[in-house]
């Protein structure tokens, strides 16, 4: 691990935990955190989009119990009848490979599945993260994106079933808390990268790292001028955790780093790091694509003490490194 777990995570008590999307990249990176400070924890996934490569490190272990369904279709009788403390909604496919490979699932995944999830919530008492998206805010026309700024989305482009459906996660989690007061949390990530982002998944990192450490040429979509602001994945849960852990607000919060970064520099920056002789070509840019993206977080380090601490440079070496060995 990369950064330093906060005194706050650490002497919680041990809780039930349930974690939607488990086999996935974030949901594994947050199933080993949770299971490391000793608390029991159940990890659904469909494997659509996860891998259970993502989760060997826990197979076997006493505080970690695997289930596989899919979500999107129904809540399974045992989980729709658990009893949990804590519940953590990250399943759906996340990147636009993925989601426009698998619009259904990902519009019930986040719709169907987050209302069930809520319904569960309610009825045992448990306080519910859901993960929803900086994609909220679509081509945001408002730079950096405050929470407050309400986005810029095409209700019916290629982006729609993910957009649209995480924009609906998040009204129906409002109206759960208002109405039944369940005991909810919003994030909207940013992009996070790190070790066990699928290599194929079209996600401009490990596309990037794959070129680069294959000598092939980095495919730069568009004139690569477009911005986006990368997290690494250390940073990215524990500010999940933070904000499971808060008390009081309910209200969506951006978890993200801010260092903005155009998508040509990136491809130059890790070549670099990979010590590659890669080509840079430019290939046609896909149909929605933000022109830019970066998080305010001012709310995260008010209510939270979050910030990022891992530099960009150093969390794309580890992230190298590790597939590096990957490829070998
Ligand atoms: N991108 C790129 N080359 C690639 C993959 C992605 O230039 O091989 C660009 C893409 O056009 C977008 C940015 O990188 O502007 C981030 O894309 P990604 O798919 O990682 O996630 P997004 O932030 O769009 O959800």
């Amino acid at each position: 691990m990369q950064s330093e777990i906060p005194a706050s995570l650490k002497f919680q008590p041990a809780r039930r935990v349930l974690v939607t999307g488990a086999a996935g990249f974030l949901g594994s990176h947050l199933c080993d955190l949770l299971v490391h400070l000793g608390h029991d924890v159940i990890g659904v996934d469909s494997f659509i989009t996860g891998s259970r490569e993502n989760l060997t490190q826990l197979k076997d272990h006493r505080h970690f119990k695997l289930v596989q369904a899919d979500l999107a279709e129904s809540l399974p009788p045992d989980l729709a009848t658990g009893r949990f403390d804590r519940i953590y909604h990250m399943a759906s496919p996340a990147s636009p490979v993925g989601y426009v490979r698998h619009q259904v699932n990902t519009l019930k995944v986040n719709s169907f599945a987050t209302v069930w999830l809520l319904e569960l919530a309610q009825r045992c008492k448990a306080r519910i993260l859901v993960a929803s998206t900086s994609e909220c805010y679509g081509d945001p026309l408002e730079h950096p994106q405050t929470e407050s700024y309400w986005g810029h989305v095409n209700p019916v482009g290629m982006r729609s079933m993910y957009d649209e459906s995480k924009r609906f996660m998040e009204a129906a989690t409002m109206a759960y808390h208002r109405e039944r007061h369940v005991d909810t949390r919003i994030v909207r990530i940013f992009n996070t990268y790190g070790p066990r982002l699928a290599l194929d998944d079209g996600r401009v990192v490990p596309a990037f790292i794959k070129q680069s450490l294959t000598n092939a040429p980095m495919t730069v979509q568009g004139d690569g001028a477009q911005t986006r602001s990368l997290c690494y994945v250390d940073d990215e849960i524990r500010g999940l955790m933070l904000l499971m852990e808060s008390e009081g607000y309910h209200l969506p919060i951006n978890i993200g780093n801010p260092e903005e970064v155009t998508m040509l520099q990136l491809a130059h920056e890790i070549r670099e790091l990979a010590g590659s002789t890669s080509t840079i070509t430019h290939t046609p840019l896909p149909p929605d694509d933000p022109r830019q993206r970066c998080p305010n977080i001012t709310l995260a380090k008010e209510k939270l003490n979050w910030q990022p601490t891992v530099p960009r440079r150093e969390g794309l070496k580890t992230t190298i490194n590790y597939y590096r060995k990957r490829l070998a």
